[in-house]
């Protein structure tokens, strides 16, 4: 049995309103259950989501240790943080963006992802256009992220159902007095992609004098 892209069965995350057909369809014929549906969705749209990627990015940042743990293996130091791998975080790999390296993550095949530290993947990461240029012109497609790495190397890593890639960012300047769970604030998810960068600490300070009026 091939186990190779099967979890192509797993719900799509877009259009919400075909899926939202869909749903209706299988549950008035009596496919699934409509708690379970939600309690799926839910899980993947608000429990499991780049908030944990955040929050690993950010212990690593903190914690020699943890980091050391992270990269020896990724998923059993991930699961640390109470995240547990699911059907698509069994076999991770932590990349490490440094001042000479910029990593960038794509599936070519399909849309594999780290689900169990970013949730479901956007749209765009889906897409033919990402999935070919990000092979053949990663730096073009950065610069459309608005993202410029300068003379780096760009390191373009193809997940597959036997590798997923998390990306860790470089922890930014000027974020040295910042608490743990405020570092996480500055991951964010294109960052742990590679097509993003985390946001500055200035950035965020700003951020949060904004919400606190
Ligand atoms: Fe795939």
């Amino acid at each position: 049995m091939s186990e190779e892209h099967d979890h192509h069965n797993a719900p799509p995350s877009e259009p919400a309103q075909r899926v939202k057909a869909l749903e209706q369809l299988l549950v008035e014929k009596g496919l699934v259950n409509s708690q379970a549906l939600d309690e799926l969705i839910d899980t993947y749209e608000r429990r499991i989501g780049p908030r944990n990627g955040a929050r690993v990015i950010a212990r690593a940042w903190t914690d020699p240790e943890y980091r050391k743990r992270l990269f020896e293996n990724a998923a059993k130091a991930i699961e640390e943080l109470g995240f547990p791998p699911g059907p698509q975080g069994e076999h991770m790999m932590v990349v490490e963006n440094t001042p000479r390296t910029h990593n960038m993550v794509v599936c070519t095949l399909c849309s594999c992802y780290p689900w169990s530290v970013l949730g479901l993947p956007p749209v765009w990461y889906k897409s033919t256009a990402y999935r070919a240029r990000a092979v053949s012109d990663p730096r073009g497609l950065l610069s459309e992220f608005g993202v410029d790495v300068g003379g780096k190397e760009i390191r373009v890593w193809d997940s597959s159902s036997e590798m997923r890639y998390l990306v860790m960012p470089e922890r930014p300047a000027g974020s040295e007095s910042l608490s743990e769970d405020e570092l996480a604030e500055l991951v964010t998810r294109d960052s742990m992609i590679g097509t993003g960068l985390p946001k500055s600490a200035a950035r965020r300070a700003r951020e949060t004098n904004r919400a606190a009026k």
